[in-house]
């Protein structure tokens, strides 16, 4: 039987904006379908086998708590998860845990480190919060001509985040302010290299883009097309999402 192994990167301190909800998400879509679900959790100081786990999740947190968890992802976590991401499996990072995907966060003189599995740094800014609704298109089967998607969200993050020269975001900006918030329309959101996704969307991502959530399933467990489900709520909830983006 087709299963979903997924592995919780801190799920008590990572944790704000409905992550728990995301992980249900994924946990709820398998079940509807008969597919195994199985969620582990790793805390502080856990080792992680790479190759037990089919997407690994990384939530949002506040800065202390990101404090927190960067060293210890880069002491006992960074070389199993280049390894899983280097065998094909999903690292998925959203606001706090997004930004320690890239090399480091700069808070004042000091620089929080950072998973380097992205070519990308963010930046604590003096400057207001990036706070609201948000919505972003996106391509995700790698064809330039394949359909684009939205994914519709939340953001609420004090860093700024850059992208290397040769980083793709995972989107561009329909409504709101995404990575750095000074590009506007058109700016750049998140990033994707192959499996590892970073984005600023909570609030909470995956229940408002039921479709992303199966698409991240059939990323991490090889199953090429689902079985569909009812998603009339689903499908409201986003369009609710979208109208609040304005978009
Ligand atoms: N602490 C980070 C910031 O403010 C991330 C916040 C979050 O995860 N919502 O930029």
């Amino acid at each position: 039987m087709a299963e979903l192994r997924v592995c919780a990167l801190y799920p008590d301190v990572m944790n704000i904006y409905a992550d728990r909800g995301n992980l249900l998400m994924l946990e709820r879509r398998c079940a509807w379908r008969a597919i195994g679900f199985s969620l582990t959790p790793a805390g502080l100081g856990d080792e992680i086998d790479p190759d037990a786990h089919d997407l690994f999740y990384l939530g949002g947190g506040q800065d202390r708590d990101q404090r927190l968890c960067a060293l210890d992802l880069v002491e006992t976590k960074r070389d199993s998860l280049h390894a899983a991401a280097r065998r094909g499996a999903v690292v998925l990072g959203v606001c706090g845990g997004y930004q320690l995907l890239g090399h480091h966060y700069a808070l004042g003189s000091e620089e929080i480190p950072g998973l380097g599995l992205v070519d990308l740094h963010t930046v604590r800014s003096d400057g207001p919060r990036l706070i609201g609704d948000v919505a972003i298109e996106v391509r995700l089967d790698d064809d330039p001509a394949g359909p684009r998607r939205v994914l519709a969200g939340f953001e609420n993050h004090g860093g700024r985040t850059h992208l290397g020269a040769g980083e793709r975001p995972l989107g561009r900006v329909l409504k709101g302010h995404g990575n750095s918030g000074s590009s506007g329309a058109e700016g750049a959101e998140g990033v994707r290299r192959d499996g590892v996704i970073g984005t600023y969307l909570h609030g909470p991502l995956l229940p408002k883009n039921a479709w992303f959530a199966d698409w991240l399933i059939c990323r991490a467990t090889g199953i090429d097309e689902l079985e569909p489900l009812d998603d009339a709520l689903e499908d409201a909830a986003h369009a609710e999402a979208r109208r609040a983006a304005g978009c």
